[in-house]
């Protein structure tokens, strides 16, 4: 590839059904065309995850069981020839006002200068209005997916007027759009 370009992905309620602080693999389950639809992206961009979990932080789940969930989902997604390059996650409640919680945007900043990529032809997607504002605030694409906390917070989306690119509520279709939008 001539441009370097990401697909920056939110986890919980994204890529797997978001279980509410989910750290059990036995909870870890794959949303519908999730497989199929990075399959499809694959050739043209690179995958990274953004995620916050404040779970951490409020002392429901340790480091080392989020690492062993995240690790497992890697490994099913590589069992299934996709790579994601890198996770990157914030273990900080709200209320601390750390710097790496999404909306913002340290770890966008992070991918592209660690990855030389270009922002603006890159995409964020999410399921909460947190992660339309980090994707616009880092200057890419989003998709707004109403699959986890979507469709709940849709109405606070419009409300504080951030407005995504796209909004789906199945990956595959989601992907869909976004090749076309991008070829
Ligand atoms: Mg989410
Ligand atoms: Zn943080």
């Amino acid at each position: 590839m001539s441009i370097r370009k990401a697909i920056i992905l939110d986890r919980d309620g994204t890529l797997i059904e978001d279980k509410d602080y989910a750290y059990k693999i036995e909870d870890l389950k794959l949303l519908p065309g999730v497989i199929e639809g990075l399959k499809f992206l694959q050739q043209d961009y690179l995958f990274f995850i953004v995620t916050n979990q404040s779970g951490i932080g409020r002392g429901y789940y340790s480091e080392s069981d989020f690492f062993q969930f995240n690790n497992h989902l890697i490994k099913v997604l590589e069992e299934n020839q996709i790579r994601i390059e890198e996770t990157f996650y914030c273990p900080h409640i709200k209320e601390e006002n750390c710097e790496c919680r999404k909306p913002k945007i340290k770890y966008i900043k992070k991918i592209v200068d660690d990855w030389n990529i270009s922002i603006k032809d890159s995409w964020m997607m999410g399921d909460h209005p947190s992660d339309i504002q980090f994707g616009i605030n880092g200057g890419c694409k989003t998709v707004y997916m109403i699959t986890g906390h979507g469709k709940k917070h849709l109405r606070d989306l419009k409300a504080n007027g951030i407005i995504p690119t796209l909004v789906h509520s199945n990956f595959l279709e989601a992907v869909e759009e976004i090749r076309k939008l991008d070829i």
